[in-house]
């Protein structure tokens, strides 16, 4: 089986977005976790943004987890001395390789950055860190540039090469495309870090697997800047679902993962977000509920029990008689009359049209069963 390592950095791009503050209870919670989930990279922060980050990430590396704790860092001597002090032994450096950062916010030119690369990725490696490198903005650096500097880091010995699509401008196939090319250009191993601007990352994600991608960059419920990261739940799912490929996450821990940093984010999660939502594998109509009662795969791609959960079928506006059927069997209630189980179904259609919220608990209370007498 194929394997993909994924790359959780809920604790530094999910932290990033903007309201969210995680203690260091928080990040102890959310990174023992990730180690219970199989994750074998956690991006912890940035210990150049101050003391109380570095004393975060120390607390992080005192639990003793199996995972790989390292941190993002600018091109920066004082960034690098800020991880050390950390007491990390992986780094990422992160460099501007879109003309709009590296020219424009930087006021820098390509000759600038292949130098600093060289003096950063030397400084760290003399002090005995493992690094990381990434292209920053790389979906809005042009071909030749991004040969350019490859051909820089071909030649400086780091550990992995994080190509990113930092807003979110790419698609399945150009991503493709992408990480095809780069493997033409280096022999390090590719890390895709993708944005959800439009809705792609994770199927982007999957693509820059699909075409030679080794690790990829994950966080969970996708939080991150913006629009946020590739979901690390969907990217694990997809993983295993499309891919075929081992990532090596246990998916009966995704759901505590995701209440997790829900609560601990403040970011509510959707009802419907792919793996984790609550009503994924609720089902209502009645064509749907029929199909599903004689055969558990007809309108789920998956069992929710991968994940520890069940399917859950609902009464309401949209029920069949089949559903019906079944509501009545489970109450063991049977030997009902095709003409009984019409009218008690037009009777529940017209409470589900009345009250949109006939769902869950006070569906559970109606007396709908009053309705065969
Ligand atoms: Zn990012």
């Amino acid at each position: 089986m194929k394997k993909c390592q994924l790359i959780d950095t809920t604790l530094r791009d999910g932290e990033q977005s903007p309201g969210v503050y995680f203690n260091t209870e928080d990040k102890k919670n959310i990174a023992r976790l990730l180690n219970q989930a199989g994750v074998v990279w956690i991006e912890a922060g940035i210990p150049a943004s101050g003391p109380h980050e570095i004393k975060k990430i120390q607390s992080l590396l005192s639990l003793g987890l199996n995972a790989r704790f390292f941190s993002w860092n600018r091109l920066k001597i004082k960034d690098i001395d800020a991880s050390i002090e950390a007491g990390l032994k992986y780094i990422h450096l992160s460099f501007p390789a879109s003309p709009i950062l590296l020219k424009y916010k930087l006021k820098k030119d390509l000759p600038w950055l292949l130098s600093e690369l060289e003096k950063t990725v030397d400084y760290a490696k003399s002090k005995g860190l493992e690094i990381s490198i990434g292209a920053e903005d790389a979906s809005r650096t042009d071909r030749k540039t991004m040969a350019e500097i490859l051909k820089k880091i071909n030649l400086l010995g780091c550990i992995r090469f994080r190509y990113a699509d930092t807003v979110g401008i790419l698609d399945p196939i150009k991503t493709a495309r992408i990480i095809k090319n780069l493997k033409n250009e280096t022999d390090i191993p590719i890390e895709f870090h993708a944005h959800n601007d439009f809705g792609l990352a994770a199927a982007n994600s999957l693509c820059a697997f699909r075409s030679g991608a080794a690790f990829l960059s994950v966080s969970v419920n996708g939080l991150g800047e913006r629009a946020g990261n590739a979901a690390l739940e969907e990217v694990a799912m997809g993983l295993r679902f499309i891919e075929k490929a081992d990532s090596g996450i246990d998916p009966r821990l995704m759901i505590k993962l995701s209440k997790t940093v829900e609560k601990a984010s403040g970011r509510k999660v959707s009802v419907s977000k792919p793996v984790v939502g609550k009503k994924i594998f609720e089902h209502e109509s009645g064509i749907h509920v029929d199909g599903f009662l004689k055969e558990k795969s007809a309108y789920e791609p998956y069992s929710p029990k991968i994940l520890g959960r069940k399917n859950r079928f609902v009464l309401g506006k949209s029920s069949g008689k089949n559903a019906i059927r079944y509501f009545l069997k489970k109450k063991k209630i049977t030997g009902i009359s095709d003409e009984k189980i019409a009218s008690i179904r037009s009777y529940i259609v017209s409470l589900g049209e009345q009250d949109k919220k006939l769902y869950g608990k006070k569906m559970k209370k109606m007396d709908f069963l009053s309705n065969i007498e």
